[in-house]
């Protein structure tokens, strides 16, 4: 099994050593060309996604990347990953992938407190530790193809921050930067069974 991390900028090499301590191989999207190679899932690092959303242009890695995720790649995007993924950010015209359909706030706890540490179930997950970093949270789920729907997977004082939909996983917080491996392996097995019959909210 091999997993791409974009690795354009932010913390790709923290999910990176999770997948290797869970046995999995990397490879890191960093060009255009870094698109071609054979992985079987993709994460989205937390960082800056403004950044982040303009290097995948500038290095005309957008497209592809894109159709990758809309051919049913499984992906998970932490933080700004989730960001990336959003269908709509509030008060921001542009937006990027906008493979999921959900609306988020960027830096929604406020660019100064906006660190925080809680625990809660994320799915099937029980006490997860959750690392907010000038986190994004889910302010809307919005309609979706018929017949799938967003599955919220965690709730942090009423506020989403963790979602499944089909192929696609997004996390406000950071899971990489703890030393709990469950989000990851559960994104694993998703890449592991046909999209979207694994939900990692219902297992
Ligand atoms: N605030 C960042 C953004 O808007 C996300 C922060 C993070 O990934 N830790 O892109």
């Amino acid at each position: 099994m091999r997993i791409a991390v974009l690795a354009v900028q932010g913390a790709f090499i923290e999910h990176e050593q999770m997948l290797h301590q869970l046995g999995v191989e990397t490879v890191q999207l960093r060009k255009k060309e870094d698109l071609n190679c054979q992985y079987q899932g993709i994460i989205l690092p937390g960082g800056e996604s403004t950044v982040q959303g303009k290097l995948l242009k500038e290095f005309g890695m957008f497209e592809e990347l894109q159709s990758q995720i809309r051919s049913g790649i499984p992906v998970m995007g932490t933080c700004a990953g989730l960001i990336l993924l959003a269908n709509k950010i509030v008060n921001q015209t542009e937006r990027y992938l906008g493979t999921l359909p959900i609306t988020v706030l960027r830096n929604g706890y406020g660019r100064q407190l906006g660190s925080f540490y809680s625990q809660g179930n994320v799915g099937k997950i029980d006490d997860f530790p959750m690392k907010f970093i000038r986190a994004p949270y889910i302010d809307a789920i919005e309609d979706s193809e018929a017949g799938e729907e967003v599955k919220i997977l965690a709730k942090v004082d009423g506020r989403i921050v963790a979602v499944q939909y089909k192929n696609q996983i997004g996390v406000s917080f950071h899971p990489e930067l703890t030393k709990d491996t469950r989000i990851h392996q559960s994104f694993l097995r998703l890449t592991n069974t046909s999209t979207s019959s694994y939900n990692i909210g219902t297992e």
